[in-house]
């Protein structure tokens, strides 16, 4: 039977049998049990299926990375131990040293990093391209070893949406897959691969999750990139497989080689698993998934259009308001609502800002974003604080850019206490 979204973040994933627990039960296990040696030498020439070390496959994990990609609509997931892990995996599953990609330079400030020094590091060259400019000006980007585009769905923290049919055609005509950071949308909002995106990926500490209790990323494919059709690109899915017995992955698993290797080789010899515990904790959040992203995106809304309204505000940027550059991509990809993230600057000083955070009485000022609970977050005083003003504008991020994630509570409440805060500045 086929489930809408609602019906999937509660069922999908775990379906138990006669007499079995009816919530998914935590196997807090590293190992599995069998009855004999040739048992276990078939799961070993993945001629069987089966469960036999955590870090490989464990059935709490499978059963949460089952209901993301049943919501993602792909063929195969994977969790990882963070959304740094999941990014990490997707290019390098199809990267290796003295390969290229191509990334949109509005990404989350820790995916920079990692594309632009840790895998450098790694002989993996990327080149950042503005998704402003025009088709000749990205085309010009794509070199002959170049194996992906990368872009994220709602940038963090720039709140800017990607114009993902565009540059799913503009990876395609290069012969390329295009992979997307789906974190601050959800499947809820939007579905990459219904946009001819192939590859997504996740951040699960934030909205999946949405109380702050776990970190933890995911990678979903669609099955809808055609490897073979450039075999001398993708070696590593379309030639035998030496760690592997000789077995060619495109061959063995058809529309399943990407995740099938992902989890083989990668999961195999770097290891970068959630405990079953926090994809327990993950589950639980995602149940009530597609009942939090709507208020989320309703109280953004109007907290969005108030400070838009407040003369001690200088700018708001948030994609469900008509000032917002983003405005016709949100009304294309996400109809139904965008996020919970705003960006926007107070009038004055740095001191200014920091005052009035300060100030704050239940909205807290933390790292983190995308949760129940408002939170706020000045860059330039906590994440990017080594900066001067003149370097923050290098880096693209506003000395006075207070980031603002609105939660679920009451909007009269979270309004009321800006206010409270701003009428002490
Ligand atoms: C937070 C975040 C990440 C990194 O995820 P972690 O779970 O913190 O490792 C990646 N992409 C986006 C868009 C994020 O917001």
């Amino acid at each position: 039977m086929k489930k809408n979204l609602e019906t999937l973040c509660v069922q999908a994933g775990w379906t138990p049998k006669k007499g079995e627990p009816r919530v998914l039960p935590i196997y807090q296990s590293t190992t599995f049990k069998y009855e004999t040696s040739e048992q276990m030498a078939r799961l070993f020439d993945l001629e069987d299926e089966g469960y036999f070390y955590t870090r490989l496959a464990n059935p709490t994990n499978d059963a949460v990375a089952a209901k993301i990609n049943a919501l993602e609509g792909g063929v195969g997931c994977v969790l990882t131990s963070s959304g740094q892990a999941a990014n990490f995996y997707a290019i390098f599953n199809i990267c290796q040293a003295g390969d290229h990609f191509i990334t949109s330079n509005t990404i989350y400030g820790g995916t920079f990093n990692l594309f632009g020094v840790t895998m450098k590091k790694l002989g993996i060259e990327c080149t950042f391209v503005d998704p402003e400019w025009d088709d000749e000006r990205i085309e010009a980007a794509f070199q002959e070893n170049t194996k992906c585009f990368f872009g994220e769905t709602i940038s963090n923290p720039g709140g800017n949406v990607f114009d993902i049919e565009r540059f799913a055609k503009l990876a395609h005509k290069h012969g390329v897959p295009l992979i997307v950071d789906n974190t601050f949308a959800t499947p809820i909002n939007c579905r990459p691969f219904e946009w001819g995106c192939d590859i997504v990926t996740h951040s699960t500490t934030k909205y999946m999750d949405g109380h702050a209790t776990q970190v933890g990323g995911a990678v979903i494919d669609s099955g809808n990139f055609d490897w073979d059709a450039y075999s001398n690109k993708y070696p590593g899915l379309c030639a035998p497989d030496d760690s592997y017995h000789g077995l060619t992955y495109t061959k063995a698993f058809g529309k399943k080689a990407y995740i099938t290797k992902l989890v083989t080789q990668l999961m195999r010899d770097l290891g970068s698993i959630p405990a079953p515990q926090n994809s327990f904790l993950l589950n639980l959040g995602l149940e009530t998934l597609h009942l939090r992203m709507p208020r989320h995106c309703e109280n953004a809304q109007i907290v969005a259009e108030w400070l838009e309204k407040n003369p001690l505000v200088s700018w708001v940027n948030y994609c469900g308001l008509k000032s917002s550059k983003s405005y016709e991509l949100a009304q294309k990809y996400l109809p139904n609502g965008s996020c919970g993230v705003i960006a926007f600057g107070i009038k004055g000083s740095r001191e200014e800002a920091i005052r009035f955070m300060d100030n704050l009485d239940f909205i807290s000022i933390v790292t983190h974003v995308a949760d129940a609970r408002t939170c706020v977050l000045h860059p330039a005083s906590h994440t990017h604080r080594q900066l001067s003003d003149e370097q923050l504008r290098e880096a693209g991020v506003a000395p006075d850019l207070i980031r603002l994630s609105v939660g679920i509570e009451n909007v009269n409440d979270i309004i009321a206490d800006l206010e409270q805060a701003m009428s002490k500045m």
